[in-house]
């Protein structure tokens, strides 16, 4: 049977940002585990790909650390290794005087986080930036960019590859065992063993923790993001990214506009209910995840509150008729037409829920015999990757008494 030091289950951006971080700082035996053949299938691949320095993020979280540090490293990977990045910026968009007060705090946690930002007032100003947005005020974030995320995650593989790690592409992982030390990984393919375990698993990594009794007070609820694109001639209705200024009080930011690196422009995504895990179209539907998330009761208590049942509703009207949606991304750019939007790709993010109806908001990493589960890389997942990769590769050298080569 074939043995490593560590096997890492899931070829996203985290697990091959740990793969690569482990590799280049010891001398371990490492494996990579995925059930595609293809890397960044799932999340890592089906994104906004946008970086987002840490202006919308709480000063001193793990979330503004990472994203900061983890805008400027990308970047500076993005261009050592030919990675496709367009560092083209952020207006994001105030359109009432609530929401212009709330400007003011993503502009003092910037300043904390040490990112640049800067108020614009008035259209004017806004139209210096994107010439089609409408709104009082905007908040300008020249360091945010759009990257290529499968190129990255690419690119992140090769890189582990090179310092011996092993893929194992097409490996689906379907249960951890646990030995006395380590573990019996069962794969459709067979058995490995490995000594420590990292699950990033994703859109699974509850199912697997589960298997070794760990986070079994969470569960992945899986909501899907849709994307529509502008049609190639309309595409100058956005020259950068356009945001609404976030509701704090809700878990994801708004339809939004970015210009990808491709120089396609999307708008999305939404945030509805999917109905399987991986269930990327709306008219998709797996009956025993469906069954798995109706049955959980964080489920319920999540939806209990008036005001969720409400973007719940709104949400699915954005899915399934396109004038909902259309009226949310005209809400930024009123000059953007039906006919200038279609259907694009959808993502899932693999959001966790706590028994007691709370919705994750921060990454969540759970210690089990040796193992680590990543059980709530949300966004800005993507952005964080590269010091989250680190961080958690520190954690397993810590665990397993490796001393830094
Ligand atoms: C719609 C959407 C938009 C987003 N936009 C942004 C953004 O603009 N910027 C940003 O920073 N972040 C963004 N994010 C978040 C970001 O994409 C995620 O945080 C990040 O990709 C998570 O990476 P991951 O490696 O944990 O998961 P994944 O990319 O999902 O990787 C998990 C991998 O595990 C594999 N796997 C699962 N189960 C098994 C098994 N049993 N055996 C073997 N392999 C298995 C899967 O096939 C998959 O490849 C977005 C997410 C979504 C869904």
């Amino acid at each position: 049977m074939v043995t490593h030091d560590v096997a890492i289950v899931g070829g996203g951006c985290v697990g091959c940002s740990v793969a690569k971080s482990l590799a280049e700082q010891s001398s371990l035996d490492i494996a990579v585990l995925e059930k595609e053949y293809h890397l960044a299938e799932h999340q890592s691949g089906r994104n906004s790909g946008v970086l987002h320095p840490g202006f919308n993020y709480e000063p001193g979280s793990l979330k503004a650390q990472f994203s900061t540090e983890g805008t400027r490293r990308m970047k500076e990977y993005a261009r050592a290794n030919d990675i496709p990045l367009d560092e083209c910026g952020v207006v994001v968009v105030a359109q009432s005087d609530e929401e212009e007060a709330r400007l003011e705090t993503l502009k003092a946690q910037a300043d904390e986080n040490g990112v640049e930002t800067e108020i614009l007032h008035g259209e004017e100003q806004i139209k210096q930036y994107e010439p089609h947005a409408v709104g009082h005020a905007a908040l300008h974030c020249p360091e945010a960019a759009s990257i290529d995320s499968q190129k990255y995650v690419y690119t992140l593989a090769s890189d582990a590859e090179d310092s011996g790690v092993d893929f194992y592409m097409g490996y689906a992982v379907e249960q951890l065992r646990r030995r006395r030390d380590g573990y019996l990984i069962e794969t459709n393919k067979g058995r490995l063993e490995a000594d420590y375990v990292v699950n990033a698993a994703g859109l699974y990594a509850d199912t697997l923790a589960h298997d070794v009794g760990v986070g079994e007070e969470y569960q992945v609820v899986p909501f899907r993001g849709e994307y529509y694109e502008l049609t190639p001639e309309r595409r100058d209705l956005c020259e950068s990214m356009i945001y609404p200024t976030p509701d704090p009080s809700l878990p994801f930011l708004g339809v939004h506009y970015t210009r990808r690196t491709d120089d396609k422009v999307i708008v999305g995504p939404n945030a509805v209910l999917a109905f399987g895990r991986e269930a990327y179209r709306n008219t998709n539907f797996d009956v025993g995840e469906l069954v798995e998330t109706l049955g959980y009761e964080g489920f319920w208590k999540l939806l209990g509150s008036p005001k969720m049942m409400q973007v719940a509703w709104d949400e699915l009207r954005k899915s399934y008729r396109k004038e909902a949606f259309v009226d949310a991304a005209r809400r930024l750019v009123p000059d953007a037409r039906s006919s200038d939007f279609r259907r694009s790709y959808a993502g899932i993010r693999a959001q966790v829920v706590r028994d007691d109806g709370q919705l994750v908001k921060d990454p969540v990493f759970e210690r089990g015999p040796d193992s680590l589960h990543v059980l709530n890389a949300v966004s800005p997942g993507l952005t964080s990757s590269l010091p989250f990769g680190d961080f958690l590769a520190d954690e397993v050298l810590n665990d397993l008494g490796e001393a830094e080569t």
